[in-house]
């Protein structure tokens, strides 16, 4: 089963949610992985000892032309629909914009000239930590400078497989590193704060994830802020509350510590082992 942990905006306790089910499910004898997708900012290993058992680097094919052979006949701007290419025939410039390429190999299908061979550009690496002999943790990285974490992403998941419980850390925001994320999971958990902008981020999620067909439901944390009003969206929209976090100072110190809230207050395991089996009651197709 997969479950994905999302939230609209960063900063709302998303990996807050994540790391600690991780480690409650840890405790109760489960076989589960976390997959950090937020690849522009990884730090679930913050809170966890893990020992390194494979990294791998995550390529992409990028055309180059050969501007020799190069006709300007413009095929592979019309095939490619990232307007990656930029192509003017009369001043004979053509030129690959490798930050809008998908890799997708149009462009060299449609070129009858053999003026596009191709190269691999490294976009970032996947590393799998084991945690205990049952847990791991997977985690996505992009280099620096690279435009989207998509493809590393999709490598992360990939790597984790469909055995037992799979934990998918998700990127903020609603853009595709999140689509990429939540396409995968039986499950997405929304986190978000009772505020004016937790609930305009929380409004843009749910909508995505209409258009999606997938199920959600929400973790309120630092209840107690703010306002009422994510309460009325919720039950407008009939839309479960999975859990609420309180607005707390010793949760709050425990997290700036990189600690994990249900190891220092085990009070909080049975709350993240009751959402779980709420989730499974209510997708009741999954199994792990
Ligand atoms: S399709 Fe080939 S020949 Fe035509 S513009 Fe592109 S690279 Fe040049
Ligand atoms: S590989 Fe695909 S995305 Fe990249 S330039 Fe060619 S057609 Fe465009």
């Amino acid at each position: 089963m997969k479950i994905a942990i999302a939230s609209g905006k960063g900063g709302t306790g998303k990996t807050l949610v994540s790391t600690n089910l991780f480690y409650t499910l840890q405790q109760h004898g489960y076989r589960v992985k976390l997959i950090d997708c937020d690849a522009e900012e990884p730090n679930d290993l913050i809170f966890f000892k893990g020992i390194l058992s494979k990294s791998f680097c995550v390529n992409q094919k990028v055309p180059v032309i050969n501007e020799i052979n190069c006709t300007y006949c413009g095929k592979c701007h019309e095939y490619c629909n990232y307007n990656a290419i930029f192509i003017l025939p009369p001043s004979k410039v053509i030129k690959v914009i490798e930050d809008l390429c998908h890799g997708c190999g149009a462009c060299s299908a449609a070129c009858i000239y053999s003026a596009i061979t191709e190269k691999d550009v490294s976009l970032g690496t996947v590393s799998c930590f084991g945690i205990t002999e049952k847990t791991s943790i997977i985690e996505a990285k992009i280099n620096v400078g690279i435009f989207s974490p998509v493809s590393v992403i999709k490598a992360a998941i990939k790597e984790a497989g469909n055995e037992g419980i799979i934990i998918l850390d998700s990127p903020p925001g609603t853009s595709c590193p999140f689509i990429q994320t939540v396409a995968t999971a039986d499950y997405v958990i929304l986190v978000t704060e009772p505020t004016p902008f937790g609930l305009s981020d929380l409004k843009q999620s749910v909508e995505t994830l209409k258009t999606m067909g997938k199920t959600c439901g929400i973790i309120i944390n630092r209840a107690g802020l703010g306002n009422n009003d994510i309460y009325s969206y919720l039950n407008q929209e009939n839309i479960p509350i999975l859990m609420e976090i309180p607005f707390d100072k010793t949760i709050a110190s425990h997290y700036s510590k990189g600690e994990i809230v249900a190891k220092y207050m085990p009070e909080w395991q049975p709350q993240f082992m009751s959402m779980l089996n709420s989730i499974v009651e209510k997708d009741g197709n999954c199994s792990y």
